[in-house]
């Protein structure tokens, strides 16, 4: 794939990455699928090959080149393993961006370098079981005794939850303002005696990811392990989204592959009616409509990360990437379904796999009903009305 948009560099960069997951990962995708593997080990080997470092800078390990770059890695994982790249992303980037932003060098160095060799795994804690998308009504406390925060709560939903080593963690640390200036970020340990595991929820799609609903209880952590200010956490978590809410919308442009090649090759071989069905414009202009979604959504979520990457605010392009890509990418599925006919209702076929996986990037990182609230809201905002 040659890419105008793109540069040369970044084409180049695309070619080696898809060459090293047909070669390392691809073989591995249906038995993470099929028996639901996390895949710790595959994670680690892309940290090897340098693949888990795009998106921060050399001190710490990275490549330096940003979140134009890394939206190429979050496409080409999910193309092959959703669940991998849910996993792997969560990692590296919700983990890894407020540590990035926000983290002192010697918590850089101690916490995000292992993530970025991928020798650990990161995790972000935002969620609640009362707490989904009113983020401020956040209930989690965490309370300075002396040199360390005591932290009381549970999180629901977190990608890596069971298996991470850090967690970048969000609570309450000032209930008496709004939560907006008494929230706090901290990097949690999950060594840390009082942490445990409720479940790993059952979901639709997304097997061998793990998503994990969290209790603390009276959790002593280091006081130095405040990630920024007292009582600024809200600005970290806002600042994680945009660049969240662009990698998904890559990831969601990965899902659209499979099912898409399938569908087309599908329409070729398929005789009906004495011919293939592609000659069929109920079957042909599914395909056109498909390829327009997938080369739009593609635009967007590269639009949103150039300007991330130029230090410019993103809040509405990234909620527009996401709400484009994500629609557009179950949209495709749901077509390719359609052209494969009882075919792809069965297993033999991975469009029913990226179907129920796609379903998911709606919800996480922000509904598209709240994305569609930031963007109307930023709209008046920029006219002053
Ligand atoms: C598989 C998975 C992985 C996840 N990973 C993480 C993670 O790693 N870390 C983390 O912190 N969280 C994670 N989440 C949580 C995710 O971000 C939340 O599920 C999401 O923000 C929505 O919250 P909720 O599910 O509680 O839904 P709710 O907020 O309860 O919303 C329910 C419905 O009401 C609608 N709604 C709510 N408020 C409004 C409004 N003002 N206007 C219009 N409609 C509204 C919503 O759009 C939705 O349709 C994950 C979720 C899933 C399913």
């Amino acid at each position: 794939m040659n890419d105008v948009f793109f540069t040369e560099e970044e084409n180049t960069f695309r070619k080696e990455l898809r060459e090293f997951i047909d070669a390392e990962i691809a073989p591995h995708a249906r038995d993470i699928e099929e028996n639901n593997r996390y895949p710790r080990d595959l994670i680690k080997k892309m940290g090897d090959a340098g693949y888990l470092a795009v998106f921060h800078p050399p001190e710490y390990g990275g490549s330096g080149k940003g979140l134009s770059t890394e939206i190429i890695v979050c496409e080409e994982l999910s193309a092959v393993s959703p669940a991998m790249d849910m996993g792997r992303m969560a990692s590296v980037t919700l983990f890894g961006a407020p540590m990035r932003r926000f983290a002192t060098e010697e918590q850089k160095q101690e916490y995000l370098a292992p993530v970025i060799r991928g020798e650990k795994i990161g995790a972000i804690g935002i969620t609640e079981p009362d707490v989904g998308s009113d983020t401020a009504g956040m209930k989690t406390r965490a309370v300075k005794e002396g040199d360390e925060y005591v932290i009381n709560g549970q999180k629901k939903f977190i990608t890596n939850g069971s298996q991470a080593d850090y967690i970048c963690l969000f609570a309450i640390t000032n209930p008496d303002v709004h939560p907006k200036d008494g929230m706090s970020a901290f990097l949690f340990p999950t060594a840390t005696k009082g942490f445990s595991v409720v479940e790993d929820h059952w979901m639709l799609g997304m097997a061998g990811a793990r998503v994990s609903q969290l209790k603390f209880e009276n959790c002593r952590i280091p006081a130095e392990n405040l990630i920024g200010e007292e009582n600024k956490g809200f600005r970290v978590l806002m600042d994680e989204l945009d660049s969240e809410r662009t990698a998904i919308a890559a990831e969601a442009v990965g899902y659209c592959r499979v099912p898409f090649e399938e569908a087309v090759k599908w329409s070729t071989e398929r005789i009906q009616f004495d011919r293939p069905i592609k000659y069929f414009e109920g079957v042909s202009f599914k395909v056109a409509e498909m390829a327009t979604v997938i080369e739009a959504a593609r635009l967007l979520t590269l639009k949103a990360a150039r300007m991330y990457d130029k230090g410019m605010k993103i809040t509405k392009e990234a909620a527009m990437a996401k709400i484009f890509a994500t629609e557009a990418s179950f949209e495709v599925a749901h077509k390719a379904l359609q052209v494969l006919g009882g075919n792809g209702y069965t297993k033999k076929y991975r469009t029913e796999q990226f179907l129920r996986d796609s379903r998911l990037m709606m919800i996480g990182g922000g509904t598209a009903e709240i994305l569609r609230f930031l963007i109307q809201r930023e709209i008046y905002k920029e006219r002053g009305v």
